[in-house]
C-alpha cells in the first residue's frame, strides 16, 4: 500500500518512481481516491521533473489499462488494425481521408477522435456537420462498421482511458499540459486503449503546432515513438509542416466539403496531398501492406483514383447514421453560411509567413471551435481558397473567401485575418514533410 503524498513528494525530489507505485496512483485517479489537489501536485512534480522513458511507458500503460482496450482478434478482420493521431492544426483535415484510403488498402481503422483544442479544430467537430452522424455509437455499432466500411471516426467514449480523462482535466486549469512525459501518457493511453497493431503520429510543426519549438515537436515525436513501441505498439512519427493553414479552407463543413473533394478527385489541394501520402505511406509500410515507400503512395494513388477510398468514406458515413447519399449530395446537406466574399491583402506582395495559430483563433472566434466547453459550434462558418505562402496576394488573388453569418462578422474575420498574414517580407521555403522517426525495429 502507498500513500499518493509520498509518490508525489518522490518525484517532487527528483527520483525515479517504481511501476508499482505509478500504477497505483493512476488507480487511484480512476477510482477518485486521490483529490484534484494531489493530481495537480503529480503533474506539477512531473513537468519539474520529467519522467524517464521507463516511468513514461508505465505510466502510459497504467492509464491506458484503467478503463477497457478494445480487442479485435475474436472479431475476424483480415487485415492490420491501424490508425494515425495529430497533435492538431489548422485545415489539418487529413483524418478524414486517411482512414478512409487505409481501409481501402486493406487496412483497418477505428479511429478515437477528438474534439477542437485550443486553436486547432477538431476531427470529431468536422464530422459533426454531416447531418444525423453518430460520433457516439456503442461499441457493437462502432464494430461493425470499422468491420464493414474499413474505417469508423468516432469520439472518445468515457470507459476508454478514464484516468487521463481526470487527469487532463486537472492540467487544463493547472498549466500542467504542455510537458512532454504527460503529453505522451495523455494522447496513447487513449489511443493504445483502441487495441491497435500501428500507429503513426503526425507531430505538427511551425505557427500553428501545439509544441512551440521545432526541438520541442522533435522531441515529443521521439517520446511518443519509444513509449509506444515499448507498450508493445509499431509506431513511427511524422513532423510535418503547420506553418500555414493545412488543407485550403479551415472551418468544419468547409473542411468536410474539402476531404469529398480530394477523395472525389474533384479538387486537391498539393501540400496536403504530399502530406497525407507522406502518413498513409508510414501507415501502410508499419502494417505490412507495402513493402516500401513508393508502392504504397502508388496503392494510395490507387485507391483515391479508382473512387474506392470515396465508397469507404460513404460507407462509414451512412454506417453510423448519416445520409447514404451523403457523397453525391454533400454540398446540400452541409449547407452554407450567409455572407460568403473574398478578402483582400491591402498591398499586393509575396505571403511570406502566417501566424497559423492566430487565423484557427480568427475561426474560433466566428463561433467555429469552443471558447468553453460548453459552447455549441457553428459549422458553417470559416475561410476557404486560403492563400499559400509564396504565393502572390493581389486584386486578382484574395487572401482567403470568408463565409460569415453576418456582415459584422465578416469584417472582425477579415481584420484579424489581415493582421495574421505576412506580405512582402522574405520568403524562404520549409519542406511540408521534415522527418519521419522510427524506433531500431520497425
Ligand atoms: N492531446 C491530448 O490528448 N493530451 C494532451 O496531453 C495534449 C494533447
Amino acid at each position: 500500500m502507498y500513500l499518493p503524498q509520498e509518490i508525489i513528494r518522490k518525484k517532487r525530489d527528483g527520483k525515479t518512481l517504481t511501476s508499482e507505485e505509478i500504477d497505483f496512483f493512476v488507480s487511484s485517479i480512476a477510482n477518485e481516491t486521490v483529490s484534484e489537489g494531489q493530481m495537480a501536485a503529480f503533474a506539477m512534480a512531473i513537468c519539474f521533473q520529467e519522467m524517464s522513458m521507463s516511468e513514461r511507458i508505465a505510466l502510459t500503460c497504467a492509464m491506458r489499462d484503467s478503463g477497457m482496450v478494445l480487442n479485435w482478434n475474436d472479431q475476424g478482420y483480415d487485415g492490420p488494425i491501424v490508425d494515425k493521431h495529430s497533435t492538431g492544426g489548422v485545415g489539418d483535415v487529413t483524418s478524414l481521408m486517411l482512414g478512409p484510403m487505409i481501409a481501402a488498402c486493406g487496412g483497418f481503422v477505428p479511429m478515437i477522435s477528438g474534439r477542437g483544442l485550443g486553436h486547432t479544430g477538431g476531427t470529431l467537430d468536422k464530422l459533426e456537420s454531416i447531418p444525423g452522424y453518430n460520433i457516439k455509437p456503442n461499441h457493437s455499432i462502432f464494430k461493425t462498421v470499422t468491420k464493414e466500411a474499413g474505417v469508423a471516426i468516432i469520439g472518445q467514449t468515457g470507459d476508454l482511458a478514464p484516468a487521463d480523462q481526470r487527469l487532463y482535466a486537472t492540467r487544463d486549469i493547472t498549466a500542467t499540459v504542455d510537458n512532454i512525459s504527460l503529453i505522451t501518457a495523455s494522447i496513447l493511453s487513449k489511443k493504445l486503449a483502441a487495441g491497435l497493431d500501428v500507429l503513426v503520429m503526425d507531430v505538427k510543426v511551425g505557427s500553428g503546432a501545439f509544441m512551440p519549438t521545432y526541438k520541442m515537436s522533435e522531441e515529443l515525436a521521439q517520446s511518443i515513438t519509444s513509449v509506444a513501441n515499448g507498450a508493445g505498439t509499431r509506431t513511427s512519427a511524422v513532423l510535418t509542416d503547420m506553418s500555414q493553414v493545412l488543407a485550403s479552407s479551415a472551418g468544419n463543413a468547409l473542411e468536410v466539403c474539402e476531404a469529398v473533394r480530394f477523395l472525389n478527385g474533384e479538387y486537391r489541394n498539393p501540400r496536403l496531398l504530399e502530406i497525407t501520402l507522406a502518413l498513409g505511406a508510414e501507415m501502410l509500410v508499419l502494417a505490412k501492406l507495402a513493402d516500401n515507400t513508393e508502392q504504397a503512395k502508388e496503392h494510395l494513388m490507387g485507391v483515391l483514383d479508382n473512387g474506392r477510398a470515396l465508397s469507404c468514406f460513404s460507407n462509414m458515413v451512412s454506417g453510423l447514421g448519416g445520409p447514404v447519399d451523403f457523397v453525391e449530395h454533400y454540398q446540400d446537406y452541409l449547407g452554407r453560411a450567409e455572407y460568403i466574399r473574398p478578402v483582400y491583402s491591402e498591398s499586393s506582395g509575396i505571403v511570406s509567413a502566417m501566424n497559423t495559430r492566430e487565423i484557427g483563433l480568427a475561426v474560433v472566434e466566428m463561433g467555429g471551435g469552443r471558447k468553453v466547453a460548453c459552447d455549441r459550434i457553428d459549422h458553417l462558418v470559416g475561410f476557404e481558397r486560403f492563400i499559400r505562402l509564396g504565393e502572390k496576394a493581389s486584386l486578382d488573388k484574395p487572401l482567403a473567401v470568408i463565409h460569415a453569418r453576418s456582415e459584422d462578422q465578416w469584417q472582425e474575420a477579415a481584420r484579424r485575418l489581415k493582421s495574421a498574414i505576412e506580405i512582402g517580407g522574405g520568403y524562404q521555403e520549409t519542406p511540408n514533410v521534415y522527418q519521419t522517426i522510427r524506433t531500431a525495429d520497425n
